[in-house]
């Protein structure tokens, strides 16, 4: 467009405004780079004709499609922190959408993918606990918000339900962390963990069933078949090994015998211990056999050699002959 180089800055920056929307916003996610691109040259136009309130807020919606097409945390942060410096507003987001709002959400956006970046059901992280029940809390601040931020994302969020799905999260976390040291106090984290995600319903994570599973397997007692000594957790604090139990034995001590048939139940020590042993004798006669082999290759060899020479000599004898 040659006629813009003779356009003044307060048209150029009008022009870009609204180029943002029928270049970019208008046509949808895929053109939203345009609109990134278009809100950045008419924030920097309005800025240079000293209109702030224009500047920034062409600015600050720049960051939010920007975060829209990258969606990382930093993306986010960079958009609420935008967004936090334009004097309440109305802004058009392709809808209305308040300004501090939009803040909000993108702020709480950023904090959660901080948050939950490489968190799994198996995570005993404890120094991320009370991160992840602040983040619960933010969503449970957005109940009744008008969500503008997932209308643009185009994702159906229900923010007290994901607020229980955080709690469960962060009790499942703690509950990890204690189950080897304090199984007791575990298992009551982990039935509040469930109690959270059922409320829940959706799991990204998918951690409900495991974390129902690891409620019911630590909540078992059993007494050790070799030390006698009771124990909590079944594949935590004790686990069952085969045995080979005979009749008379399964009559005489069926209280001891706990497990399922031809198993008997051993706390992890003496599990451990027996592992221990059968490792060390496993490995007594592996360097044994590997001696014996070595040596009996070093017999074959040499007598592979004495017949070598044999026949060398043989027909050295039978080329004389000749
Ligand atoms: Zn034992």
């Amino acid at each position: 467009m040659p006629l813009s180089l003779f356009k003044q800055p307060d048209e150029k920056a009008a022009d870009h405004f609204r180029q943002a929307y029928e270049k970019g916003v208008n046509l949808g996610p895929q053109k939203y780079p345009d609109a990134v691109q278009h809100f950045t040259e008419a924030s920097k136009h309005y800025s240079s004709i000293g209109n702030a309130q224009k500047s920034s807020e062409s600015y600050a919606l720049a960051t939010l499609f920007y975060a829209l097409t990258n969606r990382n945390d930093q993306a986010w942060k960079n958009c609420s922190d935008a967004l936090a410096r334009v004097p309440e507003t109305n802004l058009n987001v392709g809808f209305p959408a308040s300004s501090s709002g939009l803040a909000q959400q993108a702020s709480v956006l950023s904090y959660d993918l901080r948050t939950l970046a490489n968190v799994d059901g198996e995570s005993r992280d404890t120094a991320r606990v009370a991160a992840v029940r602040e983040l619960a809390q933010r969503y449970m601040d957005l109940v009744g918000n008008d969500l503008s931020l997932w209308r643009l994302l185009q994702e159906d969020i229900e923010p007290q339900k994901r607020a229980h799905y955080l709690l469960g999260l962060a009790s499942l976390i703690e509950a990890n962390s204690l189950a080897d040291s304090e199984p007791q106090k575990s298992v009551s984290l982990l039935s509040e963990a469930a109690t959270n995600l059922e409320l829940a319903v959706a799991d990204p994570l998918r951690i409900s069933q495991g974390t129902r599973a690891k409620r019911d397997n630590l909540s078992k007692f059993s007494r050790c078949w070799f030390c006698g000594r009771e124990m909590q957790g079944h594949g935590f604090h004790y686990v069952s090994l085969r045995a080979t139990v005979s009749p008379y034995t399964k009559q005489r001590y069926a209280s001891s015998l706990q497990g399922a048939e031809n198993m008997v139940e051993a706390c992890k020590t003496c599990a451990s211990t027996i592992r221990n042993v059968s490792d060390d004798v496993a490995r007594v006669y592996f360097e044994r056999a590997m001696a014996e082999m070595r040596a009996l290759e070093q017999k074959l060899n040499a007598r592979m050699t004495s017949l070598e020479n044999e026949v060398h000599s043989l027909r050295s004898r039978l080329s004389a002959l000749h």
